[in-house]
């Protein structure tokens, strides 16, 4: 017997819907590529996004059809989330940080029929667009105006002509909810990126999941802040929860320095913010430099790489920022797991709560997981024991796009998405990561956790940023050494910064040796790139003594 309820189906139109009918003045703050500040409210997105609906129907795009983005954090770029989506095409996020080579690659890939861009990246346009056959139609988003005469682009428009003259009067269509709505490959550290192609299902639970009290915590008193970019997994499902709940959005556009997203933060009120650690670094020393405060900021989620713990200590004890140590991935849409204390921890003293909270978190309702031995076997939730971590639930992912199911099936018949990551998971259920797979440091058969060594070094007031690398040991196979980046002014030596280990970790776990570098490369997400690391301490040779 089937319930008797009204069968609606998930769909992101009505996320924004919603917004327009239950928040219509609720605001949306953008900082543009042109550097002012632009404002205006969900009812005026809603109109918009029904503009560029209009304009997508009537330039024959079929359902399922991609439209691309190359931009910014800004409203722009959310009309695109919710206009190609809700008229039932398919959002496809381009990350700009990537070779020129890799982007033709996966537009050619996606078979991106439309791509929209920040003028910013014009240039880059310029150099892609006869290698992308299948685009038919180039928008810059810009005013018309503000179109560049002889850009060599053929069916080049600006945004605001494309979707001007059409109607924002649209009703959006009903299909079935697990129609694909947006696209997003992974950078793709060895062979060709992958495509994770979300649904409106997935992303409609997803927002529900993310507004958690023991998630997010979102509502509809929250200014909030996505210090993630536009393109990875949808700004890890900020603008779709946004809508969701109504929330006040500040979008800081391309400038994600410290001092531009302070500054921003504070103008408009930002309760909430998003990011890797990366992005929040850059903004802690701003504000410590000018021994500034933050004067309405009460969280921050911090994830897509280990949060290092002293920056958690930093935001908590010197600005009463509450750090939200979140883990996920492009596959799982993103939200995984949250670190947040259980009503039996809060009487446990500040330390040990900490010990908590610096861990990748609980599940969140929807997601399970689980780790595995090398026999597949599921192992012991103690907080100790390795293994590889397994994911399933209706925001991860079951296969990639024009590719093969990842998947694995256990002996129940569950089939489980296999992370990559390696990590333990206590009694109470928090999971805490200690390496990607391929990132683990083995030590005389012995693990030792690259991200436990570099948080360490972090906790050291000189170090700006450090990584983690094993290194070839004719005796103990691997050997772990940690590269670092000292802050600005600061100094410390090979020698002062081996000692800061001791007593912090086991002595056998203390790396070899540090290497000072200039800076640690990064990846196009803001992450550190391990691989790049190692091809440029390829000469290096381990101490002899
Ligand atoms: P991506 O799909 O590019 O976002 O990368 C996902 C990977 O980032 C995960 O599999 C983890 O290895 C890593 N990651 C994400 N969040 C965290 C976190 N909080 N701590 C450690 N690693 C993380």
């Amino acid at each position: 017997m089937l319930g008797l309820m009204q069968n609606q189906p998930l769909l992101i139109s009505m996320l924004l819907a919603f917004a327009e009918r239950h928040h219509g003045d609720g605001e949306i703050v953008s900082r543009r590529v042109e550097g002012d500040i632009h404002r205006y409210t969900y009812r005026d997105l809603a109109g918009r996004a029904r503009q560029l609906a209009n304009t997508l129907d009537k330039s024959g795009l079929g359902q399922g059809d991609r439209v691309a983005t190359l931009a910014w954090n800004g409203y722009r770029h959310l009309e695109l989330y919710f206009g190609v989506t809700g008229s039932g095409r398919v959002v496809h996020t381009l990350n700009p940080r990537l070779h020129p080579e890799q982007l033709v690659w996966i537009i050619n890939h996606a078979e991106d029929a439309v791509l929209c861009f920040d003028m910013s990246f014009l240039p880059l346009i310029q150099a892609v667009h006869a290698k992308c056959p299948t685009v038919k139609t180039w928008v810059a988003l810009c005013d018309a105006d503000k179109l560049p005469e002889g850009s060599g682009i053929p069916n080049l428009v600006s945004y605001e002509a494309w979707i001007g003259g059409a109607s924002d009067q649209y009703v959006w269509p009903q299909f079935d909810e697990n129609s694909a709505a947006g696209l997003c490959y992974t950078s793709g550290t060895t062979g060709n990126p992958k495509g994770a192609l979300y649904s409106h299902r997935s992303t409609v639970l997803h927002a529900y999941g993310g507004a958690l009290p023991d998630a997010m915590n979102r509502s509809a008193r929250d200014s909030m802040m996505p210090g993630v970019p536009m393109f990875p997994v949808n700004a890890w499902g900020l603008p779709y929860g946004a809508a969701l709940t109504g929330c006040k959005l500040v979008f800081p556009g391309p400038a994600m320095d410290g001092k531009s997203l302070y500054e921003l933060m504070e103008a408009e009120g930002v309760t909430m913010a998003a990011g890797v650690p990366t992005i929040w670094q850059m903004l802690l020393a701003h504000v410590q430099g000018g021994k500034l405060k933050f004067s309405t900021l009460t969280r921050t989620v911090i994830g897509g790489s280990a949060c290092p713990p002293a920056m958690i200590d930093t935001f908590r004890e010197d600005f009463g920022v509450d750090v939200l140590h979140a883990w996920g991935m492009t596959e799982t849409s993103p939200l995984g797991s949250v670190s947040t204390l259980k009503n039996k921890h809060l009487k446990l003293p500040a330390a040990q709560q900490m010990a908590i909270r610096v861990k990748q978190g609980r599940a969140i309702c929807g997601v399970d997981m689980r780790i595995v031995g090398d026999d597949g076997q599921e192992q012991p939730w103690d907080g100790k024991t390795y293994g590889d971590l397994q994911v399933r639930g209706p925001w991860v992912m079951a296969s990639y796009f024009k590719g093969q199911s990842p998947l694995v099936t256990d002996q129940n018949g569950v089939r489980w998405f296999p992370t990559g990551d390696v990590a333990t998971i206590d009694a109470d259920g928090y999971m805490q990561i200690t390496d990607r797979s391929k990132d683990v440091i083995k030590s005389g058969g012995e693990w030792i956790s690259s991200i436990d060594i570099e948080n360490i070094a972090m906790a050291h007031p000189a170090i700006a940023m450090a990584a983690c690398i094993g290194m070839p040991h004719p005796k103990w196979d691997e050997r772990p050494i940690v590269a670092v980046v000292t802050k600005p002014g600061a100094e410390v030596t090979r020698e002062e910064l081996l000692k800061f280990y001791e007593g912090r970790t086991a002595k056998w776990q203390i790396p070899d040796d540090v290497v000072f570098v200039e800076a640690i490369p990064l990846g196009a997400t803001g992450k550190m790139l391990k691989t790049k690391l190692r091809e440029l301490l390829k000469d290096y040779k381990l101490p002899t003594s």
